[in-house]
């Protein structure tokens, strides 16, 4: 811990509208408790900023104390670099304010908003973006690495729909970044992670979603596993772009629409979201229908705030979690093989492989408009993600995940891939999954944060 006296801490909370804290405090131990407890580093202060104002304030007491920063957003990461271990924590938990205008289809939503409440409140007006699969997910970390979601086909990443941010910079400068302001930065937002400073606020593009939607949601035995992913990269490839379809090894949940017999049983997952009327969805689903045989099934209608939550059970905050992702341009038959050998291999139930296929808008949007580490072509990501209930099992899913990354990645075009998926940012994943924007990213970060203060992330070093 740093030595950091009283006076200082004082001193700082002077200056800070929202909160400063310390080990032993309860708002302290509120702000360090994220998402993946596997992550043991604390901060020595924490500072839960009420707006851009706090944030600069934070930065300069950091830099003239020498601290390491890190920055909180949701709090929903599994390398968990919201935590520093003894510097100072940017908390933007508070700043959660949202507003919506419905006749230019815009939201603007503050640095520390999740996804369940930036859905909430376009979806009072039928809006929404791309967002995650999960509901408490920081909009921030996840549209700041890039952004996948059930509308991806129909709307791309949810970097793709950021129109401006609000930034503070490592020398506490408060920019705008958009395509006419300062498009450097903005270009690099979308896609190149934290690296370039503290996101106060998002504006965002919003498209006509629900409130209802449809879900198909298909579970098969691991023995039709080859037949459903052998039926799926065909399938998947003639869907409209008003659908979101998802992919997965895991356990089959303990639902009440599921024979109590298969709970926590190993099996295989198609899952069709469709966007458009009960008609069109049913036409979308029935060659599942007609050519496969699940061993459980539900076809219902959703509203999409619900769609978004529907996953939220089986990632519990405060569990020992580990992942590492692919990219695959097809999902070629050397491929489903490492999926069907390693998947059923997990020990714990909340282990899972999601393997988004990625297709519509996703694929139309120019690969160069934005950082995003992966190009448009990409068909699938395929993401491993073993999740312990106890520190005693994490070291088991965390080699279950490293051995079916080993065998998966011998059929990806390198070991680069999403950034928001590495728990370790190994250098060489984080180069690879840049490309050739790399460079580029390097000489932005060398002009809004040249000391590499945002370290704390996938980071992209600064060029020179
Ligand atoms: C259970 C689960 C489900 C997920 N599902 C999806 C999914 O469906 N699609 C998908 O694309 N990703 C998904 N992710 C990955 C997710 O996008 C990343 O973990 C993301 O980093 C989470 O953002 P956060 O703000 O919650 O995390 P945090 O831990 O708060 O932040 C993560 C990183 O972003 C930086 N950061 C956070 N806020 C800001 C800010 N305001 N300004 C600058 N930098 C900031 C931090 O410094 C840190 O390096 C999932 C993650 C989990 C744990």
């Amino acid at each position: 811990m740093a030595d950091i006296s009283a006076q200082d801490i004082e001193a700082l909370q002077a200056g800070i509208a929202g909160r400063v804290s310390r080990p032993g405090e309860a708002a302290y131990d509120e702000a360090v408790n994220i998402w993946n407890a596997a992550i043991t580093r604390r901060p020595s202060v924490v500072v839960s900023c009420a707006g851009s104002a706090d944030v600069v304030n934070a930065l300069a007491f950091a830099r003239r104390e020498g601290l390491e920063v890190s920055v909180r957003g949701g709090g929903h990461n599994y390398a968990g670099f919201a935590l520093t271990d003894g510097g100072l924590m940017i908390d933007l938990t508070p700043m959660k304010n949202v507003s919506v205008d419905a006749a230019s289809r815009r939201a603007r939503c503050g640095g520390g908003t999740t996804w369940g409440e930036l859905d909430g409140a376009t979806q009072a007006h039928g809006l929404a973006l791309p967002g995650g699969f999960v509901s408490r997910t920081g909009v921030a970390g996840l549209t700041l690495g890039g952004g996948l979601g059930w509308l991806s086909r129909l709307a791309g990443l949810s970097s793709d729909n950021l129109v401006g941010a609000e930034v503070v910079t490592a020398d506490g400068r408060v920019l705008h970044a958009s395509d006419g302001e300062n498009s450097d930065l903005f270009w690099a937002l979308r896609g190149g992670g934290g690296n370039f400073g503290v996101v106060t606020e998002f504006e965002f593009a919003l498209h006509p979603v629900g409130p209802l939607v449809h879900l198909g949601l298909f579970l098969f035995s691991p023995d039709d596993g080859a037949a459903m992913f052998g039926f799926a990269r065909d399938f998947v490839t003639g869907l409209p772009d008003e659908c979101g379809v998802f992919l997965a090894g895991l356990s089959v949940p303990p639902q009440p629409f599921v024979p109590a017999e298969l709970h926590f049983t190993p099996a295989f997952a198609i899952v069709v979201v469709g966007f458009g009327d009960e008609e069109s969805h049913q036409r979308l689903i029935a060659p599942i229908k007609e050519t496969l045989t699940p061993i459980v099934e539900l076809v219902t209608p959703i509203p999409y705030a619900a769609l978004q939550q529907m996953f939220d059970e089986g990632a519990p905050w405060g569990t020992y979690s580990y992942e590492k992702a692919v990219y695959l341009h097809e999902l070629t038959d050397g491929a489903i093989d490492v999926i069907l050998e390693h998947a059923p291999r997990k020990k714990s139930p909340l282990s899972f492989m999601p393997i988004f296929a990625l297709g519509g808008k996703y694929r139309r949007i120019d690969s160069e408009s934005s950082a995003f580490g992966g190009s448009r072509d990409i068909g699938y990501v395929v993401n491993i993600s073993g999740t312990a209930m106890s520190a005693e099992d994490y070291d088991a899913e965390r080699s279950w995940v490293r051995d079916c990354w080993a065998d998966l990645v011998q059929h990806a075009g390198g070991v680069g891939s999403y950034v928001n998926f590495m728990t370790e940012y190994e250098e060489d994943r984080v180069r690879s999954a840049y490309g050739a924007k790399y460079d580029r990213l390097q000489q932005i970060k060398a002009t809004y944060d040249p000391d590499n203060v945002f370290h704390l992330n996938a980071n992209i070093p600064p060029a020179g």
